[in-house]
């Protein structure tokens, strides 16, 4: 079975070349990301994303977590690994020195992730979750929770949750019906939470579940919610780990995939619960943890197309089936084969353009937070905004597709679980579900980020692209035309969809939002079109100037060229889509879907 090997070369041209390292660096108080320790991060990342997490990831899901009387037991090699990612500083990465942390931008952190989540999603998710309640406590938590929780968080010594989710409240967090009562300086906290991603395992010496609850008071819906922190054992007057707290683990789900991370049913009776932020106010601070985790479970399908991407073409060089077309004689690897190519190609352009799609992002994230220029700050968010769901939603059916295809390129070996391609689309599946499935993140793009502020931010973005296509113009190089007449063909797309949606948002909410999902898709591989346009441009010029690695830079010119034909070209038909589709999305009754 092939093992991962971090692709440092795209990482670095995507980080450098695209996202701006060197900008980012210059940011107040990223001084300590010089490129020697940029380069030096990336090189050690991966070297324990391949030596440590990659062997553990066919072994756990085989394995799984398991539960017994209440605590879950994770498969031989995580505990010793996680410990290992502690020991290593790893969880402190993108975080301020005043909390302990390594104050490295998101852009670097971001290049981190992908590699462990590569090499072991399951293993990954613990962190992430743990990462986006440090931002939530960080940016709402009173002094003293901050001093009790947060550089045991950062150390990785407690781990985060985000419980949220009920059976009667998913994707509508407005009917959360877990109870928060006053008691003294606490919360008593009563309800039942499902799915809860590593609400209990044996990792660390403490969990730190972020709680959403109702106080007895509160207004019905999304106004009446508040958040809570409800550790596993309340800390000592001392902050080490104390009683047991009344939360514990009822189960843990069997799924499709992500065997190895445990999905937790979590009962709470009477726990105690201290607020973070004000009453009521719970679910604003749960969206700033909630679009981290989106952004990094957009890095998840990322991450695991590349993995995916990887064991297919490892298989495709070794297979021998076939002839050559134009050759004929012996049999060939598969690869030979135009359709193999064409796959791997898919595999490939699309993993590469959802990178430099989510770095650049990563990049204008830090942008946004660091900047002293109050307009660009404010411009850049809005951007980051715009594009979160882009990266989550696209990012992530893009993961699907691109391990659909590894499972195609293996033939039938590809359904067998031994050659580990098979795991890559279970692993991928939840990915379009959780943190908002993909309909839910269309609808944030369409309606909050487009027709709620008339698409300004969008429209800026296309003025952006118009700029690009001025820039590709100059190019002789002939690929490199044919990039610029689809993407500018992209565009134009863009441009008709958002002219529709504003149109129809306010009179036909039903036509609007009917085409919200292909919308996104367009957006993604517009957004991902864009950079590998200007990916192609680099490579152009930096061939001309005869630096080094001529293959790698004309390969990204191709790539560009085939995401162009075969991914970038499917624009106008989406646009078609969205403008002309929604109806007959509303024209069946209830009834005739069921006629037989
Ligand atoms: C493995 C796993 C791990 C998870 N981890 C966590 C976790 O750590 N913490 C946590 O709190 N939750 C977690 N979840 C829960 C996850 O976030 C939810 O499953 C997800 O938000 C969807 O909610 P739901 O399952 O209730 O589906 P539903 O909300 O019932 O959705 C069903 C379908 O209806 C669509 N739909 C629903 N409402 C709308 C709408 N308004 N517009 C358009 N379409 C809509 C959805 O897109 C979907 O296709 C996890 C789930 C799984 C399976």
């Amino acid at each position: 079975m092939s093992s991962y090997t971090a692709p440092l070369k795209d990482m670095r041209f995507v980080l450098n070349e695209l996202a701006g390292m060197g900008d980012v660096a210059k940011l107040p108080g990223y001084q300590e990301a010089t490129s020697d320790t940029v380069d030096a991060i990336l090189e050690e990342a991966s070297k324990f994303a391949s030596q440590v997490l990659d062997p553990l990831n066919y072994s756990g899901d085989k394995e799984g977590s398991v539960w017994k009387d209440g605590a879950v037991a994770t498969p031989k090699g995580f505990r010793d690994a996680y410990k290992q990612y502690a020991d290593g500083g790893w969880p402190a990465l993108p975080f301020e020195a005043k909390l302990g942390g390594q104050g490295l931008p998101k852009l670097v952190a971001t290049a981190v992730e992908e590699m462990l989540t590569s090499a072991n999603m399951s293993f990954s998710l613990c962190p992430l979750l743990t990462q986006g309640a440090v931002h939530a406590l960080e940016l709402a938590g009173t002094a003293a929770l901050k001093t009790t929780y947060l550089e045991k968080m950062v150390a990785g010594r407690w781990t985060g949750t985000m419980n949220l989710t009920e059976p009667q409240a998913g994707s509508d967090l407005a009917l959360v019906r877990t109870r928060a009562v006053p008691q003294g300086d606490h919360y008593l906290i009563s309800g039942q939470k499902i799915f809860i991603t590593y609400g209990e395992h044996d990792m660390a010496e403490n969990i730190v579940h972020l709680v959403l609850a109702r106080t007895p008071d509160a207004p019905e819906g999304v106004k009446g919610i508040s958040l809570f922190v409800v550790p596993k054992f309340l800390p000592r007057a001392d902050g080490t780990p104390g009683e047991r707290n009344r939360a514990k683990c009822a189960s843990i789900e069997h799924k499709l995939g992500i065997h190895a991370s445990p999905t937790a049913v979590m009962v709470f009776e009477d726990a105690v619960g201290y607020l973070v932020g004000e009453v009521n106010k719970g679910l604003s601070y749960m969206f700033i943890m909630m679009n981290a985790a989106r952004f990094g479970v957009g890095m998840q399908g990322v991450a695991i197309a590349e993995r995916a991407f990887q064991r297919a073409l490892a298989y495709a060089k070794e297979r021998l089936q076939g002839k050559d077309l134009v050759q004929g004689g012996k049999t060939v690897p598969i690869i030979r084969h135009p359709d193999v190519r064409r796959m791997l190609m898919l595999m490939k352009s699309q993993t590469e353009a959802a990178r430099a799609l989510a770095y650049v992002i990563a990049a204008a994230m830090d942008t946004a937070s660091r900047t002293k220029d109050a307009g660009e700050a404010k411009r850049l968010q809005a951007f980051v905004d715009l594009m979160i769901p882009v990266v989550k939603g696209w990012s992530t059916e893009m993961g699907i597709e691109v391990a659909s295809l590894g499972v195609q390129v293996h033939g039938g070996m590809g359904f067998i679980e031994e050659t580990g391609a098979a795991q890559h689309l279970r692993d991928a599946r939840i990915t379009t579900i959780y943190e908002g499935t993909t309909g839910i993140q269309a609808g944030d793009l369409l309606g909050r980020k487009i027709a709620r502020e008339g698409g300004v931010t969008v429209k800026g973005w296309l003025e952006v692209l118009k700029g690009l296509d001025q820039a590709l113009a100059k190019s002789s190089d002939e690929d490199i035309q044919v990039v610029r007449q689809r993407l500018a063909a992209g565009a134009q797309a863009v441009s008709e969809c958002v002219d529709y949606v504003l149109g129809a948002a306010g009179k036909d909410p039903n036509a609007a939002f009917a085409g919200a999902v292909p919308f996104l898709m367009l957006m993604g591989i517009v957004a991902g079109g864009w950079q590998m346009a200007r990916a192609a441009l680099i490579a152009e010029r930096k061939l001309q100037k005869k630096e080094d690695d001529a293959a790698f830079l004309a390969a990204k010119i191709k790539t560009a060229r085939f995401f162009a034909d075969h991914v970038l070209a499917q624009a106008p038909g989406l646009s078609a889509t969205v403008v002309q589709g929604s109806s007959s999305v509303m024209s069946l009754t209830d009834e005739q879907f069921l006629a037989a």
